[in-house]
């Protein structure tokens, strides 16, 4: 046995995926107060926001949003926008005049099939124009309320890390963290999916990082069959 392998914890180290019920309980205590990090006002900006936010940051969304929205409030004045004057709006995401008509197109689908409301309804909303499953889940979840895991990278790759899945394909790692919340949701709110989901991208962000997980610092270490393995 390695020098590493053997400082290991005994539960990681037998390899068994993190039981989800312990562990949404124990994130639950350390991300006190976890919610989606796109400033919004209602679901329309919250759709918007996370539409935008592909391809880069929530924090430099917000940069953005406050301007946007305040020079076209809601999907009406959005949707007779004009495009160039959008694209600067949102060039410093990068991308400008793509997600300028992305959005000015999910305005006017709104308008045209929704009259301007955004629907608590998965298959309208993938319907929209630049709206798919991970943001439709965002907004159904942290918006309406529902228990819905919306699997960004952070979410598909602490779900490898604890063993909860080997797939990468984001729609095969939902079924499978949601068949192991099923099988072990004994945790205080492992049921509730879209908590579970903010907190396991806070996690994501500020413990278990992509290139250097800090496990020696980690609460979740004693359950996770990658422990002192993850690269
Ligand atoms: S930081 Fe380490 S122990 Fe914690 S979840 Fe990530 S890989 Fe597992």
């Amino acid at each position: 046995m390695s020098s590493r392998s053997s400082r290991r914890p005994a539960a990681a180290a037998s390899g068994a995926p993190a039981d989800a019920g312990l562990v949404a309980a124990r994130l639950e205590r350390l991300h006190v107060g976890a919610r989606t990090e796109l400033d919004h006002r209602d679901a329309f900006e919250l759709l918007v926001a996370t539409v935008l936010s592909a391809q880069t940051t929530d924090v430099r969304v917000n940069q953005v949003t406050p301007g946007l929205f305040s020079r076209w409030p809601g999907p009406a004045a959005l949707a007779e926008a004009d495009e160039d004057a959008v694209t600067e709006q949102v060039r410093p995401l990068g991308m400008g005049a793509t997600r300028a008509r992305r959005i000015i197109g999910l305005s006017r689908a709104l308008l045209v099939d929704h009259d301007g409301e955004v629907p608590d309804d998965q298959a309208a909303l993938e319907r929209l124009p630049g709206v798919g499953r991970k943001t439709a889940h965002v907004v159904r979840g942290a918006w309406f309320g529902r228990s819905l895991l919306a699997v960004d990278t952070h979410v598909g790759r602490l779900s490898r890390r604890l063993g909860w899945t080997t797939a990468t394909d984001p729609r095969a790692v939902e079924e499978d963290v949601v068949a192991r919340v099923e099988a072990d949701g004994t945790g205080a709110d492992a049921e509730d999916l879209t908590m579970l989901g903010l907190r396991l991208i806070l996690h994501g962000r500020r413990v278990c990082t992509a290139r250097a997980p800090r496990c020696g610092e980690c609460v979740l270490a004693d359950l996770c069959p990658s422990a002192g393995e993850a690269p």
